[in-house]
């Protein structure tokens, strides 16, 4: 771990004795912290208003029951959660997970980084996030609409168009956000399509959403590899996931003329050498809802599949993470630097632990974290609701450039915050000081609240 400058240590210090256990909400403040020192040494009336301290307390915290019935009449009962993190910019914005490990700290640590990540895309959002421990694995349709029907009976309250906007993330897609969307509804008599993200096309949803945080981790890696005089076309790229991020990431990759030999899921990964089928992966993994052995049975023997294999492993030009939280340690970060990986941009939110960041930028490998290179899922709902707003919908192409200049200011936004504060190239300390500056400018004006 790097030393903190001593108030930050103090504001860190305090976030750890204020929300004890909760390990990845303190990574994800840390590391935030971390990048902060050259900003409190310019600016010392963020510190006179306390805005750092503010900002790592939600606004406010919401914690609910969920009972429903599952297919054979037996009562099931999970625990739901959103953290309202910080309104200064705009309407709490940010997913929902359904996972059997979301509980609080991953909860609030996915908030955190939204705040930061909704920043740096120039768009009106403030930062939340919710979700359940709820394991959608194996249940049926029926059980998944009476899970989110009985979710939205308590989480209804503290939504709407200028108060609080969810969307999906891990174990929540369209299905979910259409089940969600018909309970809101139902309970409000209105239809106000701009409560929810992620919507289908026919019920107010956007053209690029399912594909944008996908495609916005590539445009963000093409336009790394431009500023450096490089191309994308040729690379070897590997993937790690098989989910909605993971499969719209292979295919812009593919569109833009790489080449991506491996995918992953919980169990394992494959490496087929002769290039990723995206047609077969949508099949088994969007269409069938099944397993990458599925994948490796009707690929045949030119595939590989590794159970509990790590794919950080598999040589590559470009590593993106893009399943989930700390799935990339020292151990993957050593195995990518020895194979010669030049660059690694995360998908996923948080893949890479801190040492394996630390090892990788150490080693020379070009990183960018998750707030900046996967802003494009969170943008495209931003472009949702301005569409939503003014009750119009935008073509595919038009939806796609607006997401590509968003993709790329980003990136341009990084690096110049960086140079800035004296960190030129430092695409860690470029999204965390620009994200930062942003809100904290809007707390500001907003007085003390
Ligand atoms: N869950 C996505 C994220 O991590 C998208 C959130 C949204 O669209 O509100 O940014």
């Amino acid at each position: 771990m790097s030393v903190l400058e001593s108030s930050l240590a103090a504001v860190f210090d305090e976030v750890v004795a204020r929300n004890p256990g909760e390990v990845e909400f303190h990574q994800a403040v840390r590391e935030v912290l971390e990048s902060l020192g050259p900003v409190v040494g310019k600016h010392p009336e963020y510190a006179d208003a306390e805005v750092i301290r503010r900002l790592c307390e939600p606004e406010r915290q919401i914690i609910f029951r969920v009972p429903w019935t599952d297919d054979s009449g037996r009562v099931q009962l999970n625990r739901g959660f959103r953290v309202e993190f910080n309104s200064a910019l705009g309407p709490f914005k940010g997913g929902l997970r359904f996972h059997p490990s979301v509980y609080l700290g991953i909860v609030k640590f996915l908030g955190f980084e939204q705040i930061f990540k909704n920043a740096l895309s120039g768009l009106p959002i403030g930062g939340g996030k919710g979700g359940s421990d709820f394991n959608p694995r194996s249940r049926s349709d029926g059980e998944i609409m009476r899970f989110c029907q009985s979710f939205m009976i308590e989480l209804y309250r503290h939504l709407g168009e200028y108060t609080d906007v969810p969307a999906g993330d891990i174990g929540v897609g369209q299905r979910e956000i259409g089940y969600l969307f018909g309970q809101y509804k139902r309970i409000t008599n209105r239809y106000e399509s701009g409560t929810l993200t992620g919507k289908g096309l026919s019920w107010g949803g956007s053209q690029v959403r399912t594909e944008a945080t996908g495609y916005g981790t590539v445009f963000f890696v093409d336009e790394m590899l431009r500023f450096a005089g490089e191309r994308l076309e040729g690379q070897r790229v590997v993937v790690s996931g098989s989910g909605n991020v993971a499969i719209y990431a292979i295919e812009k990759i593919l569109e833009l003329g790489g080449r991506v030999v491996a995918c992953s899921d919980s169990d394992g990964f494959i490496l087929d050498e002769r290039g990723i089928d995206l047609a077969l992966l949508k099949e088994v993994k969007s269409a069938r809802r099944a397993r990458l052995t599925e994948y490796a049975a009707a690929r045949g023997s030119a595939v590989a599949y590794v159970p509990g294999g790590s794919i950080w492993d598999v040589p590559c030009d470009i590593a993106l993470p893009c399943a989930t939280q700390n799935e990339l340690d020292g151990d993957g970060a050593a195995a990518l630097i020895r194979n010669g990986c030049r660059i690694v941009a995360e998908g996923a939110n948080m893949p890479t632990s801190p040492d394996a960041v630390r090892a990788l930028r150490g080693a020379g490998v070009r990183f960018a974290p998750g707030k900046a290179v996967n802003a494009g899922g969170v943008a495209t709902s931003a472009l949702e609701m301005q569409q939503n707003a003014s009750r119009d919908s935008w073509t595919f192409e038009y939806t796609e450039k607006r997401l590509e200049e968003i993709m790329r200011s980003i990136h341009d936004r990084c690096l110049e915050t960086a140079d800035a504060y004296g960190a030129p190239g430092d695409y860690v300390a470029g999204a965390n000081i620009a994200g930062f500056t942003r809100v904290a400018d809007a707390m500001l004006a907003l007085g003390i609240i």
